[in-house]
């Protein structure tokens, strides 16, 4: 007895001596000195280009503390990064993804898909969200908002993941479970146990069996630790629809939660039920009208349009015959010509890419988000705009304004690609630097690899 207590007692000694290595190397703060210095001169701060001369961006325990022109005398115990030759900018959000799901028929039968991917053991499900979110912060996405088909609180487990997470993954904000009325997004005759899997599902009648009220739905998914409440105005590409009613008690209740609410809605007719619920965000509009637009506005509601790239589009085609992906040129011109329509009627916009397929590109999850803002340039937007809707103008719609800007105070998420998006928005696939919560991830020794 005594030997195993003083095994114990010098295990337990060996990790008291071990843990400053440990949390040394797993640590997101630098592992040199107490702050970092960037050398840049062509940069994005979240806004506009900026190219007056060489600046000196100071971060220390996460933060940017200091933009000035020259350095200052404490700078020079800095750990210094030469970025002055690349095109610096905010770390890349994107607000609409579903880390947790893949599905396999590209659209094709996603009612069918989702049964297998709810039926998935959550070890592997896990593990390829991981891998997911490797795949995004290594292609230069910081923070993500995930809105659902996230199982039953799974991406509140891959969002609290190990310390190590800080170099494996970006900052996640999530919504638990979407609430719809049955099936959610899958077949009418799927069974409500595996609806409820995936979907919270509500009903008008608040005693129909397998359905909860609003507000308990809104309590539940607030119970998973949701950050945002996921609505589906309509279950698109499944039957059923919440009714106004039914949306404003959702939006209500959560609200006196003090949460925001995303709505996905694919009809003219969704976007504006959802406007009239109190939406935050509204999803998709793939077929928004002008009128609507401009209700969006002058309603200061933010819009995320999830468009895929022609080249996305091309694929998806190959595996799902859904008459929208048979002509990609058709597609494009509609997507395009809507997002343009919101562009210049001054709706807020933000990017979200919602390519839960598998990936082709390579990079995986991330490389593929990046050529769905690639749709962006393709509909006509000028690439500074999409800049503004993957960083500021994303944050704004978290209600953060500390994260997508280069300024004094705001998080230290920082990338640098090898030349200007600007110039040619094909650089966006060159990251050459990443920093993360002031931690340097890529760059300087170590290659930006996937
Ligand atoms: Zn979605």
């Amino acid at each position: 007895m005594r030997s195993l207590s003083n095994r114990r007692h010098a295990a337990r000694a060996a990790v008291a001596l071990l843990l400053p290595l440990i949390s040394f190397l797993f640590s997101p703060t630098p592992a040199f000195g107490a702050c970092v210095l960037l050398e840049v001169r062509q940069y994005f701060d979240g806004i506009q280009v900026k190219n007056e001369g060489k600046r000196f961006i100071r971060v220390e325990e996460g933060r940017i503390t200091r933009v000035a022109a020259s350095r200052s005398a404490s700078d020079k115990s800095c750990k210094t990064f030469d970025l002055s030759g690349r095109f610096v900018a905010p770390g890349l959000m994107d607000l609409h993804t579903h880390v947790l799901l893949e599905d396999r028929s590209f659209g094709a039968r996603l009612g069918s898909e989702l049964v297998r991917v709810a039926r998935m053991n959550e070890p592997q499900r896990l593990s390829s969200a991981r891998g997911n979110l490797r795949s995004y912060l290594y292609s230069g996405f910081t923070s993500l908002r995930d809105l659902g088909n996230s199982g039953e609180g799974l991406d509140r487990k891959i969002s609290n993941a190990p310390l190590r997470a800080a170099r494996m993954s970006p900052r996640l904000f999530f919504s638990g479970p979407g609430i719809a009325v049955a099936p959610g997004q899958f077949n009418p005759e799927a069974s409500p146990e595996v609806m409820s899997r995936e979907y919270l599902i509500v009903s008008e009648a608040t005693s129909a069996e397998d359905t909860v009220t609003a507000e308990g739905a809104v309590q539940r998914a607030a119970s998973y630790g949701a950050e945002w409440i996921k609505l589906y105005a309509d279950n698109d590409p499944s039957p059923g629809r919440l009714s106004p009613d039914l949306m404003r008690r959702l939006v209500r209740a959560a609200h006196l939660r003090h949460l925001p609410v995303a709505i996905h809605a694919s009809s003219d007719a969704s976007v504006r039920a959802s406007l009239d619920a109190g939406a935050t965000s509204i999803e998709h509009g793939d077929t928004v009208s002008t009128e609507t637009l401009n209700r969006m506005a002058t309603q200061k509601v933010f819009f995320v349009p999830t468009d895929f790239s022609a080249r996305q589009c091309l694929k998806i085609s190959n595996s799902n015959p859904d008459p929208l992906y048979r002509n990609c040129g058709e597609y494009r011109r509609l997507r395009g010509d809507r997002l343009l329509r919101a562009h210049q009627a001054g709706v807020p916009l933000a990017f979200g890419s919602d390519y839960y397929f598998p990936s082709s590109a390579r990079g995986g999850r991330g490389a593929e988000a990046l050529d769905s803002l690639v749709a962006w340039v393709e509909s006509g937007l000028p690439p500074l705009a999409v800049l503004v809707a993957a960083t500021s103008g994303a944050a704004r719609v978290l209600g953060r304004d500390d994260l997508g800007l280069i300024r004094v105070g705001a998080v230290a998420d920082i990338i640098a690609l090898r030349a200007s998006p600007v110039a040619d928005f094909s650089n966006l696939k060159g990251l050459r630097f990443l920093m993360k919560d002031g931690a340097v991830l890529c760059g300087g020794k170590s290659r930006c690899v996937h």
